[in-house]
């Protein structure tokens, strides 16, 4: 069976990694053959890393990467492809766009996935001529690692289309979970206020960065804190998620504290810019409490 995926940054070369090392065909598609190459670097340091561990072996390697071609045209690339999954940019209207033009060059019994954290499947499904084909499939990341897909019922997306997704996801090891489309889906939705509230306590002075950390760490099990994972997840990434459970819930309990919003403001983004709650320095492993923060 042939997949096509869009986008090949953090989550699409993982999407792309897993589907190929499953013996699906995978057309990978960016914009531009830098990013194809990125994308194509990051799989197989990571097939490496499987083959080092035992858990690959090297031929299956071989074998998954002579599954994936990469194209930088999405007329090119979704020929023939019986599943698109969409992980490009987190950016309404340039998924729309790809969407739209999904529908005009994927053939027509295609069904059309999106892997967005926030944006409405049934917004998306809505600019197609087939909205009971389009649903999101939700990965978590790292790809190879996370054994959660959390399946977004649109709300045109048919049984069939549902049954279809959690049918590949089982296939490629994973548990899929069914929900339904609204804001921010189950992860976000719970996962985003408890990151909120980790902020809102440094904040308001209740604890200190290491302090809620722990707490969460220890007291439940968490493996890393929500102050480390917000760093992880990136800051403008978490801000954006809250507006959008603030804005299509219009419950206030969801407003951004606002040193989030000044962080994300003064480029604090967390580990893609080298400074959030904790400081990142290439090559270190230690974790440091940003200097801001430090008591
Ligand atoms: P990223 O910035 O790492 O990668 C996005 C890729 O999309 C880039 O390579 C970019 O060149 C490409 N792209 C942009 N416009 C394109 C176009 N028109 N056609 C083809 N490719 C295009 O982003 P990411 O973190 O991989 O996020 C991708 C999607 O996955 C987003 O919708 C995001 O919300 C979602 N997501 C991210 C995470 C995460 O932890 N990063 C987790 C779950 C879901």
């Amino acid at each position: 069976m042939q997949v096509a995926v869009i986008g090949s940054g953090t989550m699409g070369n993982g999407i792309a990694h897993v589907f190929a090392q499953h013996g699906f065909a995978v057309s990978l598609i960016d914009i531009n053959q830098p990013a194809l190459d990125r994308g194509m670097a990051t799989i197989t340091k990571n097939l490496d890393r499987q083959v080092a561990k035992a858990t690959l072996s090297e031929d299956d390697k071989t074998a998954t990467l002579g599954r994936l071609r990469t194209f930088t045209s999405i007329e090119a690339g979704v020929a023939g492809a019986e599943l698109v999954v969409e992980a490009a940019t987190e950016n309404v209207d340039l998924k729309l766009q790809i969407f739209r033009d999904l529908d005009q060059y994927a053939p027509a019994g295609a069904i059309l996935a999106s892997n967005t954290s926030s944006i409405s499947i049934t917004k998306i499904a809505a600019v197609t001529k087939r909205p009971a084909q389009v649903i999101g499939m939700h990965f978590m990341n790292p790809v190879p690692v996370m054994k959660l897909v959390e399946v977004i019922r649109g709300y045109a997306t048919s049984d069939e289309v549902t049954q279809r997704v959690m049918d590949l996801s089982r296939q490629l090891g994973k548990t899929p979970t069914e929900v339904n489309d609204y804001p921010g889906f189950v992860a976000n939705r719970i996962l985003m206020p408890m990151i909120n509230e980790a902020i809102i306590s440094l904040f308001e002075g209740v604890a200190g960065v290491e302090e809620i950390d722990t707490v969460m760490k220890l007291g439940m099990a968490h493996p890393m804190g929500p102050l480390q994972l917000a760093d992880f997840i990136g800051l403008d990434v978490c801000l954006a998620i809250l507006r959008v459970l603030h804005d299509g819930l219009g419950n206030p309990k969801y407003a951004p504290c606002p040193l989030l919003v000044n962080m994300v403001m003064a480029g604090r983004l967390g580990v893609k810019s080298g400074e959030g709650f904790y400081q990142y320095t290439a090559g270190s492993k230690d974790l440091v409490v940003a200097e801001r923060f430090k008591k």
